[in-house]
C-alpha cells in the first residue's frame, strides 16, 4: 500500500474536527508556516471541508472529515467522493465515533460512504473503537469485530483502519500501549497483516513517542493536539 503522507513509514493525520488553529482561516496561515516543506508531506491535515483547498495549497495532503453515501444530485449539505477528488483529497475519515454518536452512522451508510470513496480513489480511513462500559467489561474485540463487518465487501481494497477507542477520545486518557499492541494485533489478524492500523485518542507530543514505538502501530489519527502547530511538530520529528 502506498501511504502519501510519510512513503513507507507512519501516517500521522491531524483530525482537526469543527475547529481552526486559533479559531480562523488566517490560523492556518500560521499553522502552515511553522513547517518545513518536508515535514508538510509527512502530514496529512482533514480540515473542515470549506479549508481544503486552503490547507492543500499550504502544502499538506488533506483529509476530508466525512464523505456522502450518494453520488451526486438533490443532497443538500452534502458532499461527494466525486467533489473531493476534484479537491485533490488523498483521504477521508469513516465512521469516526463523533458521527456513528451524533448521527446515528450505522453499517451499511458506512459501507456506501467506502464504495464512494473506493470509486474515486480516495482511501477511506474507517474509525473504530470501543465505549468505556465494553472497555471494562472486556468487549473491545467483540465491539471491534461487528464494526469491522462493514468491511466484508471489501477484501484486498486499500482501507486504513484507526483504532480510536471511544474513552480516549477528546478525554486525556490515550490507552496503555499494551492495549493498543493487543487491539491492533486482533485488527491486522482479522484484515491482514499488511492492514495500516491508525491508533487514535488523546494522542500529544508527550505520549506519541511510546505509541508510535509499537510495531503494531502504522500512525496516528490526532485530535486536539492536532490544531497545535508547535505539538505536531514535535510528532512529525518522531516518524
Ligand atoms: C479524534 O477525534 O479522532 C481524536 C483522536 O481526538 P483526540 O486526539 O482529541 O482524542
Amino acid at each position: 500500500m502506498i501511504i502519501m503522507g510519510n512513503l513507507m513509514g507512519k501516517l500521522i493525520i491531524a483530525n482537526w474536527k469543527m475547529n481552526l488553529p486559533v479559531g480562523s482561516m488566517a490560523g492556518i496561515t500560521s499553522f502552515a508556516e511553522k513547517f518545513s516543506p518536508a515535514q508538510k508531506k509527512l502530514l496529512v491535515v482533514a480540515p473542515p471541508y470549506p479549508f481544503l483547498t486552503h490547507v492543500r495549497a499550504t502544502g499538506f495532503h488533506t483529509a476530508a472529515q466525512d464523505v456522502s453515501s450518494n453520488e451526486k444530485g438533490a443532497f443538500t449539505g452534502d458532499v461527494s467522493a466525486e467533489l473531493l477528488m476534484q479537491a485533490g483529497v488523498n483521504y477521508c475519515i469513516v465512521g469516526h465515533s463523533e458521527r456513528r454518536q451524533n448521527h446515528n452512522e450505522g453499517h451499511e451508510l458506512l459501507a456506501q460512504k467506502i464504495i464512494q470513496l473506493l470509486n474515486h480513489h480516495i482511501t477511506p480511513v474507517f474509525c473504530v473503537g470501543e465505549h468505556a462500559d465494553e472497555h471494562a467489561s472486556k468487549k473491545t474485540n467483540d465491539v471491534l469485530s461487528a464494526q469491522l463487518h462493514a468491511l466484508d465487501n471489501f477484501k484486498d481494497k486499500e482501507i486504513i483502519i484507526a483504532y480510536e477507542p471511544v474513552w480516549a477520545i477528546g478525554t486525556g486518557l490515550n490507552a496503555g500501549p499494551d492495549h493498543i499492541k493487543t487491539v491492533h494485533h486482533y485488527i491486522k489478524q482479522r484484515l491482514g497483516n499488511d492492514t495500516h492500523v491508525l491508533y487514535g485518542g488523546s494522542v500529544n507530543a508527550g505520549n506519541a513517542a511510546a505509541i508510535l514505538a509499537l510495531r503494531e502501530v502504522d500512525g496516528l489519527l490526532i485530535g486536539g493536539a492536532s490544531l497545535k502547530p508547535d505539538e505536531m511538530v514535535k510528532i512529525l520529528a518522531m516518524v
